[in-house]
């Protein structure tokens, strides 16, 4: 199984410090055949000890140069972090990422040789539409995005369920995941409203090779929780 927990804008330099000794600590505990993943923001991005991978929530498809606000390849490369998130659902919708900016900056990190952990979803009026308008939705999200990089990992998160508590029932689940199972060789997350309470169930849901998760990622004890489950 891979865990991997998205901090987004939380957590300072100092907090994921902590956290990460924390963790890298309960994780040297047990062997785990388990991959982490961890997301923290840009600002705590830094070299850290343990059996994990540091990777960044985004970045901008350049090396350097003149792109206020925004961190590219030199930046990561400070800290050795070749792992990154592309096509979360609130950089797309909040931050206005079209599918083809997407597509241009997985272009670039594949070209790289960054490990991408690709995320879809559908939101909840195209859930209400039935499995035919989600297969579109989803596969709509793919245009661009070369799936034949061996180094990709597909997170499927369903808007509705990110952040609502509301996690997708181990039906809706299962059925998407052997959908884009058939349109894809790659490992596939699930994401949305993961927590302690439901890391099981989901984890033995056919086709889910691991999770992504927010907000139950934000407290070590429950982030290891879920790992240890
Ligand atoms: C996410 O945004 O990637 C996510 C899965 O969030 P949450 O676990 O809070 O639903």
């Amino acid at each position: 199984m891979i865990f991997a927990a998205n901090f987004k804008t939380n957590h300072t330099r100092q907090s994921t410090k902590a956290y990460l000794e924390s963790l890298a600590f309960k994780l040297s505990q047990k062997r785990l055949e388990d991959r982490v993943l961890i997301f923290p923001p840009a600002t705590a991005l830094d070299r850290y000890e343990g059996d994990f991978t540091v990777g960044a929530q985004n970045a901008y498809p350049t090396r350097n140069g003149a792109f206020t606000g925004e961190i590219g390849l030199e930046q990561l490369e400070e800290f050795g972090i070749k792992t990154i998130l592309i096509g979360h659902s609130e950089r797309r919708e909040y931050l206005c990422e079209s599918q083809e900016k997407v597509a241009e900056k997985y272009r670039f990190f594949m070209e790289e040789g960054f490990e991408i952990i690709y995320c879809i979803g559908e939101p909840l009026e195209v859930r209400e539409s039935g499995e035919k308008a989600v297969r579109d939705y989803l596969l709509a999200q793919f245009q661009g995005v070369d799936l034949s990089y061996k180094n990709v990992i597909v997170a499927y998160e369903p808007i509705w369920a990110i952040g609502t508590g509301r996690s997708a029932t181990v039906e809706e689940i299962a059925s998407t995941h052997a959908m884009l199972k058939t349109h894809m060789e790659r490992l596939l997350l699930y994401g949305g409203s993961v927590k302690p309470a439901n890391i099981k169930e989901i984890a033995a849901i056919e086709g889910v090779d691991g999770v992504l998760v927010g907000s139950a990622s934000l407290d070590v004890e429950s982030f290891s929780e879920m790992i240890f489950a």
